[in-house]
């Protein structure tokens, strides 16, 4: 099974590949995580993507799709995977259709997260995850069981991104629905595209995801 999740920062993405990856057993691939990873790394590619994350503005097509066509090789990805934040351009889904064609596989379903803007910020400001596992939470809307303690590995340390401030905020849903909306109408125009309310809460959102997985 390959799928990419599509939506605006916020929108749940994350969150429910999370849940596929338990569910379904295929990874993960979040190009944000992968950053994020090479920043803290201090890599060459971390250095060049630091500032231009922090601006809210998005890493070059040339990286990012390197990084995901070194990825999707892994053993792993045989079977399927989730690309979560990718592809984020209409260079990087022309790349992914022919990075996917060379190994002989189809485009994947795409799923996009609808959700309203002024959700979108408060769901941001309240994000925090794991600083062991990853495990994403919210101040409000998915706080963990035992306050304090991160449900699925028992670690007590937590993170914020730096660039979930509401001034970058602004800065990521502009450079969304510039660059990465008209990818809504690419897939529609292929028949891969299957929407999602986003604004359900978050068992919905799964519920509703697994339906349209279960008829795959
Ligand atoms: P994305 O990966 O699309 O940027 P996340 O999955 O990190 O978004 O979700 C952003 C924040 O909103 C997280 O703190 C998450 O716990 C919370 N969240 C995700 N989905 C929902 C939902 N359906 N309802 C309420 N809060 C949600
Ligand atoms: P979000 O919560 O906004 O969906 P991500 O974790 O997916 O955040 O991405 C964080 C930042 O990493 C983006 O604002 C952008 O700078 C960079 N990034 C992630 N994925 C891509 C991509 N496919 N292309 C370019 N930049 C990316
Ligand atoms: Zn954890």
């Amino acid at each position: 099974m390959r799928l990419i999740l599509l939506g605006p920062p916020g929108a749940g993405k994350g969150t429910q590949a999370q849940r596929i990856v338990e569910t379904h057993g295929i990874p993960q691939l979040s190009t944000g995580d992968m950053l994020r990873a090479a920043v803290a790394a201090q890599t060459e590619v971390g250095k060049r993507a630091k500032a231009v994350m922090d601006a809210g503005k998005l890493v070059s097509d040339e990286i990012v799709i390197a990084i995901v066509s070194e990825r999707i090789d892994q053993p792993d990805c045989a079977n399927g995977f989730i690309l979560d934040g990718f592809p984020r351009t209409l260079v990087q889904a022309d790349a992914t259709e022919q990075m996917l064609a060379a190994k002989g596989l189809d485009l994947p379903t795409v799923i996009e997260l609808k959700v309203d803007d002024e959700v979108l910020t408060e769901r941001i400001a309240g994000r925090y995850t794991c600083a062991n596992c990853g495990t994403g939470y919210h101040d409000d809307n998915l706080k963990p069981k035992v306050e304090g303690v991160c449900d699925k590995c028992g670690s007590t340390h937590f993170k914020r991104r730096p660039d979930d401030n509401r001034d970058t905020v602004v800065a990521r849903l502009q450079t969304y629905y510039k660059e990465t909306s008209p990818l809504i109408g690419y897939y529609y125009a292929k028949g891969k595209l299957q929407s999602v309310d986003g604004m359900a809460d978050i068992d919905t959102v799964t519920a509703d995801i697994e339906k349209i997985l279960a008829k795959l």
